[in-house]
């Protein structure tokens, strides 16, 4: 029986820094793992810029209310779950996908969450997990499901692994070139067809 992971960012919906970026016009804020491949310190960066910019929890998501998901990414989905569960597995935090997870239709998702300050501003982050998404595909294949995980970065490489099926949903050229082996869809129309193939 399968059950399907999927990241986020990058799969279903716009790159939440990039987009935080943009409207504030804050070049430092498009920093990513693969800049600082040290989490911890890149979210601590985050904050301290976030900070000294004036930009509060609800500015973000004021941001991220507005974003839409990618196009195609709704039916995509709708699709997807007439097929069996799918747990969506993101490093992101609930504060931030509140405003836009309606637009999806409300999937299940395994996230983290933010803490503020009394002024507003992003003060922490709580990791429910070290590893979470390699964990709960882990955890999902324990409770006897065939696991099919879809990625774009390298934060879920890990997940993929430990996937029955990885597949890659339009990577970077450098991690397609590092890790053959995974398949790569291009649009849903081909990350489909792997699912369920
Ligand atoms: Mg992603």
């Amino acid at each position: 029986m399968d059950a399907y992971c999927l990241d986020l960012e990058g799969i279903l919906l716009p790159e939440i820094w990039i987009a935080v970026a943009t409207r504030f016009k804050v070049k430092a804020l498009r920093l990513t793992t693969r800049d600082v491949p040290d989490y911890d310190k890149l979210m601590r960066y985050r904050l301290r810029i976030l900070k000294g910019e004036g930009i509060r929890l609800r500015d973000i998501q004021r941001v991220i209310g507005g974003l839409q998901p990618l196009p195609g990414a709704k039916q995509f989905l709708e699709k997807l779950r007439l097929e069996g569960p799918v747990i969506l597995l993101s490093d992101t935090y609930y504060e931030f996908w509140q405003p836009v997870m309606r637009k999806l239709g409300c999937p299940v998702l395994f996230c983290n969450r933010l803490g503020t300050d009394r002024s507003g501003f992003i003060s922490s982050y709580h990791l429910r997990q070290k590893d979470g998404k390699r964990k709960a595909v882990r955890a999902i294949q324990q409770c006897g499901f065939h696991v099919r995980a879809v990625g774009d970065s390298y934060n879920d490489l890990a997940m993929l692994k430990e996937a029955d099926v990885g597949i890659l949903f339009n990577p970077p050229a450098s991690i397609r070139k590092d890790h053959p082996k995974f398949p790569v869809a291009r649009n849903y129309q081909e990350l489909l067809r792997l699912l369920k193939g």
